[in-house]
């Protein structure tokens, strides 16, 4: 794993831990700056980044805080409290 897959890595778990402290403002700058390392790499998202992820306002989420997470027809549906959706198929 390169450098900037660990920095990305040990964003998203700040990120986690921001959320759990009730501090989503924090969470969603460490979103943000992983995005931009990933961007600046060329490097794609691991897929738990994407999963946890709000494409609409940078949350981190986690599924009972900030996120509700339901099954609907083969697909896993993750919505965000500002009322975004992403389905993304069941595995
Ligand atoms: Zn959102």
């Amino acid at each position: 794993m390169g450098i900037a897959e660990e920095r990305i890595d040990r964003l998203a778990a700040l990120a986690r831990e921001a959320v759990a402290a009730d501090d989503p403002d924090r969470a969603r700058r460490y979103v943000r700056l992983a995005r931009r390392i990933a961007e600046r790499n060329r490097l794609t998202l691991p897929r738990s980044f994407r999963r946890f992820t709000c494409d609409a306002c940078d949350a981190y989420l986690r599924p009972g805080r900030n996120a509700r997470v339901r099954l609907a027809d083969g697909h896993v549906v993750v919505r965000c409290d500002c009322g975004a959706t992403a389905r993304y198929p069941y595995e």
